[in-house]
């Protein structure tokens, strides 16, 4: 392939994730076709010098973070249209997604909790993922929407609103009838509880159509978890929560991280909010021993990310408490999602497991990529990935052992979209 514009940039003095290792490796990069390239081949094979060289002074280049459950920040809620309609909408989601990348989320599934059909195809068109969209100005990017609800167990239902949720008793029809056919196309993943009248139906009919199925807010037995798991669920959406706790009797969907080979084709990947509010470190400790291929850390975070303390208007006439990174409903204290930040989350893991930095980054990159069927596109440091790149510096806390990952540049499609210390100094002025 010729290069007809400056558009080269290798990395130099920078640690790779290797497998299991990080290492001291250059990255070349096109900001042409938005890719990672084969260093070696341009060196030695094409003769040519790099059009930019980066000396990232010893730090860590990684992935682009992927948050598949994210259901807004900044004061915009992906599961409220505003009163301007579709031109509201869509600049809320624009604006999410400029704001977004600066945390090192590359990208992400805009989650949409559960709601009455007609929020789900006004919203879901502005959802789907970007595709041919590559612009590296445009921010974080969708890789469709995950629709969490509407039919989920009204037992398990969390902040979910119980009067919007349904059953998917004749199968296909009542999901197209709830998102709207055309908007199919939009949808990455679905969250669903597979016990009620219809749930395995819909489990087979939405894998058919290549949309992925989560099982959640569901009180699912093990027998009926392993059942839709054979029907073709592949995860398991905020393990622990919202859904019946293991018993020695009945290990519920928490047993699928145990099940066998013998019993399950293969264990399904599952959601961890490791925010220090949803889940005890031990709980987190014990579901990545059992199963450290299906980890995935989400942030769950809701529209009040970065935005101040205080009591805020929330769907359904619902109020929510925000208190730092903690939300709660207003009228019985539930946990109502997260506020959290997918990299602090990244930090807590690791503090918390005592992962290997490789085995903590691969919950947050490869392993959502390999769930999301963009294994090698995403998530990945390999020649003929998606340049999406986050520099991440390990700082020590001076708390104990903790540690904290800084997000200090991010790059998209091949080019630099973020960078903290022109952030800082431009906050001085
Ligand atoms: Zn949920």
């Amino acid at each position: 392939m010729r290069r007809t514009q400056s558009s080269v940039t290798k990395f130099t003095n920078c640690l790779l994730i290797r497998g299991n290792e990080l290492v001291e490796e250059d990255l070349w990069i096109s900001s042409v076709s938005g890719k990672i390239l084969n260093g070696q081949e341009i060196l030695y094979g094409e003769r040519v010098a790099p059009d930019r060289i980066v000396d990232l002074g010893g730090r860590i280049l990684s992935p682009g973070l992927i948050d598949v459950q994210l259901n807004g920040a900044y004061g915009f809620d992906f599961s409220v249209i505003p009163e301007d309609g579709a031109v509201g909408y869509s600049k809320g989601v624009h604006r999410v997604n400029r704001q977004l990348i600066a945390t090192g989320v590359t990208s992400y599934l805009p989650t949409l909790t559960s709601q009455p059909p007609e929020v789900y195809q006004q919203a879901l068109p502005f959802l789907g993922p970007s595709g041919t969209h590559r612009n590296p100005t445009y921010g974080s990017e969708s890789l469709g929407a995950h629709c969490e609800g509407p039919f989920l167990n009204p037992s398990k239902n969390g902040i979910h609103n119980t009067t919007v949720l349904q059953t998917a008793s004749h199968g296909l029809p009542d999901l197209t009838a709830c998102y709207g056919h055309s908007n199919l196309a939009s949808m990455t993943k679905v969250t669903l509880a597979p016990e009620l009248p219809g749930g395995l139906e819909a489990v087979k009919a939405l894998t058919g159509l290549g949309i992925i199925v989560s099982v959640g807010h569901s009180e699912a037995s093990y027998e009926e978890a392993r059942e839709a798991v054979k029907a073709g669920a592949k995860m398991i959406t905020h393990l622990f929560n919202a859904m019946e706790q293991l018993h020695h009797r009945n290990p519920g969907i928490f047993g699928l991280l145990g099940a066998t080979s013998s019993s399950l084709a293969s264990k399904p990947y599952f959601g961890i909010i490791a925010d220090g509010i949803h889940l005890h470190p031990t709980s987190i400790k014990i579901a990545w021993n059992a199963h450290p291929e299906g980890l995935i850390l989400v942030t769950d975070a809701m529209a009040l990310a970065g935005m101040p303390d205080g009591t805020y208007d929330w769907t359904n006439g619902s109020r929510i408490i925000k208190s730092g990174s903690q939300l709660t409903l207003e009228e019985n204290g539930r946990i109502a999602g997260s506020a959290a930040q997918l990299v602090d989350c990244l930090s807590n893991f690791l503090n918390w497991t005592h992962a290997s930095v490789p085995e903590a980054l691969k919950a947050v990159t490869e392993t959502p990529a390999k769930m999301l069927g963009l294994e090698g596109v995403k998530g990945s440091l390999n020649e003929g990935a998606d340049a999406d790149l986050v520099v991440l510096d390990l700082q020590e806390t001076g708390v104990g052992e903790e540690k904290k990952f800084i997000v200090e540049q991010v790059w998209k499609f091949g080019s630099k979209v973020f960078d903290r210390e022109i952030e800082m100094a431009g906050d001085e002025n």
